[in-house]
């Protein structure tokens, strides 16, 4: 099976955005398909991998999640060290949030790889009626930055899967 094949890459995804964003559970989600109502804010997860086919190359996906530290409104260098790759994620329902994504993506091109490709996520879009930011708001933001953007939900898991896999193959692209 694919799992048993050695992958031709590995790329280093980070996860970065406030606290409480949904960070955790869309790492949980992509590589366990599973979903944590009260995940605690540093949960033992650093990292997961998930081996993923494109282009019938076998690629492992290697994901970074901050284990809280993100709390103290930045991570660790070491954190982003040979990253190549990164999901910018917001809370649809939290504006605060979303005010921060420049801070992030500032963060994100200061410590990253030059190549290194950051994909904006607007995570919980399953709150539709608690929602604050507008899916437009969340596009213009990325169309500015000249970034990709995907509204996901880790709860029910709608284009969890499909955002993992756009941001590798954009990255691979420029492999
Ligand atoms: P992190 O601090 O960014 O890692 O966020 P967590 O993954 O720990 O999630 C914070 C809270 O938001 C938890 O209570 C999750 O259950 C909840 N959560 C995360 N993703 C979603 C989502 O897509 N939809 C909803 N409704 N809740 C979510
Ligand atoms: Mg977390």
């Amino acid at each position: 099976g694919i799992n048993q094949e050695e992958p031709t890459h590995v790329v280093k995804i980070v996860l970065i955005g406030d606290s409480s964003v949904g960070k955790t559970n869309l790492l949980t989600r992509f590589c366990e398909n599973e979903f944590t109502s009260d995940s605690m804010p540093t949960i033992g997860v650093e990292f997961g991998s998930k081996i993923v086919e494109i282009n019938e190359q076998i690629i492992k996906a290697q994901i970074w999640d901050t284990a809280g530290q993100e709390r103290f409104r930045s991570v660790t260098q070491v954190y982003y060290r040979s990253s190549i790759g990164a999901f910018i994620v917001y809370d649809i329902t939290n504006s605060e949030s979303f005010e921060r994504l420049d801070d992030w993506v500032r963060e994100f091109k200061e410590q990253s790889e030059l190549n290194a490709i950051p994909m904006i996520i607007g995570n919980k879009c399953d709150l539709e009626k608690e929602r604050e930011i507008s899916k437009e708001m969340g596009e213009n933001f990325a169309k500015e930055n000249g970034l990709s953007f995907i509204e996901t939900s880790a709860k029910d898991g709608t284009n969890v899967e499909y955002a993992f896999r756009t941001l590798i193959e954009e990255i691979y692209n420029v492999l």
